[in-house]
């Protein structure tokens, strides 16, 4: 080989070696910026990974709340919240379509907390725009998401603006847009169960929408509709628990949640609030004439009625059959009897298939000015309406306070409530007449008397045959004589008369045989027996809220002087006067009657026993003014 092939030998080798290096610099090149591009694709991967988990515990956040039965605003808030800081929105925002009588509009329920809107409210100024009226437009971006089921994304701020504040000057507008960060603005539209209820509005920074952020606040819309599903269901099985099914009223357990309430509210802040109580004006004649399904179409016209003429805080309720009441929070008696007087009107107005017109009796009675007592101001407004019945019916009549209400109607009502809801046994017969007697005597003073001391006679001649008539009517007579003796107030005196004409009213409840043995008694029918006061006070007269003053005067009218007495062994003044007023006249009365075990005694005989146990069971100041009194004025 000559020299010049070895030099082109070695240059070919020196080309191959300058070549290969050449291929693997390439090839090294190539790997390197495959590892770049690796490297990035991982860090992009990572972040989206990151993303994806923060969504993932927001969107998980949102699922607890929405299980822990948290109220909708709640999670409402933490949605627009967590969507807005942890997602990187600039703002979020949850508004509803609503609609009134003005026709359709919007209102936001739920805004991510951003100075953004503090910005806005600067420039729109009052109200804000939580507070304003938004306008809802077929023409929208807004009904577009409806129509279209869909997330539309805009970079068309101006017009998305104008479409919820069209009343807005355009320099406004502009005001609002300039040097803000808001590039476009995403409407979800929210339709849980096909309805359309509102938009989840997220405002970002970026013009374009990455899909996998579509694909998300997808998820995040439906999460929003199911929270919305979840809180009207709740609502549903609120509503039922509280409403009338056959009206749609409020329920009785409703109604007394809320009175309880408003008392509270009442007592806090001393202003009144009132009630009016309706009952529909011969209901069984409507029944027997046209129908059972008459008869509920009359009560459910009524409770339209009452429904129109509501105001929101109103609670219009079905109290019973045939009886409703209205809570009216802050309305003293004025107002609830001009609102009585508009529901009596309508009720009137209305004609009703087959039927025709119908009329209503109501009672109003209001909290603060009649009485300081949800019971009371309930029986106030009970009784109240029974005047608009007696006095013939459609028509309103305001109750009577109740420190102004006289011990006779007292009494008379707590009869007729005994009676009418068969407190004590008795023959139906003969408790129907009776309280048709007092209901007759209410508004007629004297007759109002004589009904009462009769029907008080008539009972107490059902545990003691040897009762004649009249006898109630002296020993509240005597009873009262003796009070003033000792210048009792006047409401103790017109408690004591209603006590005399009730204190052995428990004796119903025993058995007559036991009353009227005439052989020795056995320890524990003794015990029976001493049990009449605390049966008359708890049993048959606690439930009824007008009489809890007397409550104590009948429970303790066997008590004695020196503590021997009963049930409680009271002694000396820990007695209220009027029990031993009550107890000494009971005494009296007893002697000069006879009994199936001893014969009537006379007024002097009486006075000697009743003497002799001066210092025993009653002091002896009530045995001498008693023995002045009879001597004085009776003997
Ligand atoms: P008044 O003017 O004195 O109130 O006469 P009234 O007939 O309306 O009153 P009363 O209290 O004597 O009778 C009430 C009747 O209402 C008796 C009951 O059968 C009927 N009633 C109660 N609840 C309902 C109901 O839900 N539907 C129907 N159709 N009738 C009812
Ligand atoms: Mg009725």
């Amino acid at each position: 080989m000559g020299f010049l092939d070895k030099f082109k030998e070695i240059t070919n080798r020196v080309l191959e070696v300058e070549n290969n290096i050449y291929n693997e610099k390439r090839d090294y090149l190539e790997i390197y910026e495959r590892n770049q591009q690796l490297e990035k694709e991982i860090a992009e991967r990572t972040s989206e990974l990151h993303d994806a988990n923060r969504r993932m515990l927001t969107l998980q956040h949102i699922w607890d709340m929405m299980n822990s039965s948290t109220p909708l605003e709640n999670v409402m808030d933490a949605i627009v919240n967590s969507t807005q800081g942890e997602l990187g929105y600039m703002h979020c925002v949850i508004i509803r379509k609503c609609v009134d009588e003005e026709g359709d509009f919007c209102r936001i329920i739920a805004q991510s907390k951003d100075n953004l809107i503090d910005r806005l409210n600067n420039i729109i100024g009052a109200p804000s725009i939580q507070t304003r009226r938004l306008s809802y437009s077929d023409n929208s971006i807004f009904s577009d998401t409806f129509n279209e089921k869909k997330i539309i994304q805009t970079k068309d701020l101006d017009l998305s603006l104008k479409a919820v504040l069209p009343q807005l000057s355009q320099e406004k507008i502009t005001e609002i847009l300039s040097n803000q960060p808001i590039k476009s603005i995403i409407v979800i539209p929210l339709m849980p169960r096909e309805q359309n209820f509102g938009w989840f509005c997220v405002f970002s920074s970026r013009e374009e929408l990455a899909p996998a952020e579509t694909d998300f606040l997808n998820l995040f819309a439906k999460q929003i509709e199911t929270a919305i599903t979840i809180a009207d269901l709740f609502q549903a099985v609120r509503e039922e628990a509280v409403k009338d099914a056959l009206t749609g009223l409020y329920n009785r357990r409703y109604f007394e949640e809320s009175l309880n309430k408003e008392v509270a509210r009442a007592r806090r802040q001393g202003t009144p609030f009132s009630v009016i109580g309706i009952d529909l004006d011969f209901l069984k004649k409507i029944n027997d004439t046209y129908g059972h399904s008459f008869g509920d179409l009359a009560i459910k016209t009524i409770a339209d009625i009452l429904k129109s003429n509501a105001r929101s805080i109103d609670v219009p309720a079905r109290i019973g059959g045939e009886e409703f009441d209205i809570l009216l929070p802050g309305i003293p008696s004025e107002g609830a009897m001009i609102a009585a007087e508009r529901i009596r009107k309508a009720i009137e107005r209305k004609e009703i298939d087959t039927i025709g017109h119908i009329t209503g009796s109501l009672g109003v009675a209001t909290f603060l000015e009649h009485t300081s007592n949800a019971e009371e101001l309930l029986e106030l407004t009970d009784q109240a309406m029974y005047s608009s019945k007696r006095n013939g019916r459609n028509q309103v009549t305001l109750a009577k306070s109740m420190s102004e209400t006289s011990w006779q109607e007292i009494a008379v009502n707590t009869f007729i409530d005994i009676l009418s809801k068969n407190r004590v046994p008795m023959a139906q017969r003969l408790s129907k007449e009776l309280c048709q007697k007092l209901k007759d005597s209410i508004d007629e003073g004297e007759n109002r008397q004589n009904a009462l001391y009769m029907v008080a006679d008539m009972l107490t001649k059902l545990y003691n045959p040897m009762h004649e008539n009249g006898v109630v009517r002296s020993k509240v007579l005597m009873a009262v004589s003796l009070a003033k003796r000792f210048d009792l107030p006047k409401e103790d005196v017109d408690n004591l008369r209603v006590a005399v004409l009730l204190y052995d009213i428990g004796n119903l409840m025993i058995s007559p045989g036991l009353l009227q043995k005439a052989t020795p008694l056995t320890d524990d029918e003794k015990a029976t027996i001493k049990n009449h006061p605390i049966i008359a006070a708890q049993k048959i007269l606690k439930p009824i809220s007008y009489v809890q003053d007397i409550l104590p005067i009948i429970e303790h009218h066997h008590e004695n002087w020196d503590g021997s007495g009963y049930p409680s062994k009271k002694s000396k003044d820990e007695i209220p006067l009027t029990s031993q007023i009550i107890l000494i006249v009971d005494e009296y009365f007893a002697l000069i009657e006879a009994r199936p075990y001893r014969a009537k005694m006379s007024g002097r005989d009486a006075i000697e026993i009743i003497k002799s146990d001066a210092g025993k069971k009653w002091n002896t100041t009530l045995v001498n003014e008693f023995i002045s009194l009879l001597e004085h004025d009776i003997v």
